[in-house]
């Protein structure tokens, strides 16, 4: 495998029945407009143009791109970079819904998250392929170790849940992680009301950047803040300041976001 195709994440899927399982995590109809993220060499394409009413398809290798347009014409296949489309732009078709599906290239799968959870308004739902530890942190409930910023700031927006694993040998080059698929549904609102947004996202990352220190040290330490006026907030919400960051819900986190803002 040359440079470019391992950093653009070129793992192929060769496995037909994987690639229909994903596309029934979403189940698209003739109804529903079809996103896809890095179509490769098609492996997902041909199953979703059959089964969906439209499909847009973004791919940033212009060679891929242009050969999947060869071989596949009922799908508009855009180069572009998928972390930063605009999905903003997407409107469902009248009673239908707008999903997004795709077999990320690991390397990039957390920016193209970001940007999505951020066009999230537009997005019905979700089947994405990731490697599994991010996938597991996705769709992580408190208190263990995978639960981290990615799993709060997700599941403020989406129910997430990890649909399927799928090993290795499922791709031709084998990537050397494990894959499975997120099935994420777009809630209608956030999952608990934050005043601000920007501030819960800011609290969230500063409490897990040091996730081994106490709830009072690590936001204090992140946000800038005197040590003493973070331990009142946190226990104004009723929140023990010698709690880990790992064991917050995300109301927990909404009540300390209130606190401290
Ligand atoms: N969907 C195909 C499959 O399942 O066989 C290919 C999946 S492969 C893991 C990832 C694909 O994403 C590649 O085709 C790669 O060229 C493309 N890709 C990589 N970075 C991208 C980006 N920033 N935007 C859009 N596509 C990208």
């Amino acid at each position: 495998m040359n440079g470019r195709r391992r950093a653009l994440g070129q793992h192929f899927l060769r496995d037909v029945g994987i690639a229909r399982a994903i596309v029934d995590v979403v189940a698209p109809t003739k109804s529903d407009l079809v996103v896809e993220i890095g179509p490769g060499q098609g492996a997902l394409t041909g199953e979703l143009a059959r089964r969906a009413g439209r499909v847009i398809a973004l791919e940033v290798d212009r060679a891929l791109a242009a050969d999947l347009r060869a071989r596949i014409r009922d799908v508009e296949i855009i180069d572009a970079d998928a972390r930063t489309w605009d999905y903003g732009l997407l409107s469902a078709p009248p009673g239908g819904r707008v999903l997004v599906v795709g077999n990320l290239p690991y390397s990039v799968a957390k920016p193209i998250l970001m940007s999505l959870v951020s066009a999230r308004r537009a997005i019905d739902e979700m089947a994405l392929m990731l490697q599994r530890e991010v996938a597991e942190r996705l769709a992580a409930p408190p208190g263990g170790k995978t639960y981290g910023s990615l799993s709060v700031l997700t599941q403020l927006y989406c129910d997430v849940r990890l649909a399927l694993r799928v090993p290795p040998g499922a791709f031709r080059p084998p990537p050397q992680v494990e894959s499975a698929v997120v099935h994420l549904r777009v809630l209608s609102g956030p999952r608990v009301q934050v005043a601000d947004e920007r501030r819960f996202h800011a609290i969230v990352r500063a409490a897990f950047a040091q996730r081994r220190k106490t709830l009072a040290n690590a936001l204090a330490g992140g946000l800038g803040l005197a040590t003493d006026r973070v331990r009142h907030g946190l226990e104004a919400a009723g929140i023990d300041p010698g709690r880990r960051a790992e064991t917050l819900t995300i109301h927990e986190f909404a009540e300390v976001v209130a606190r401290l803002s």
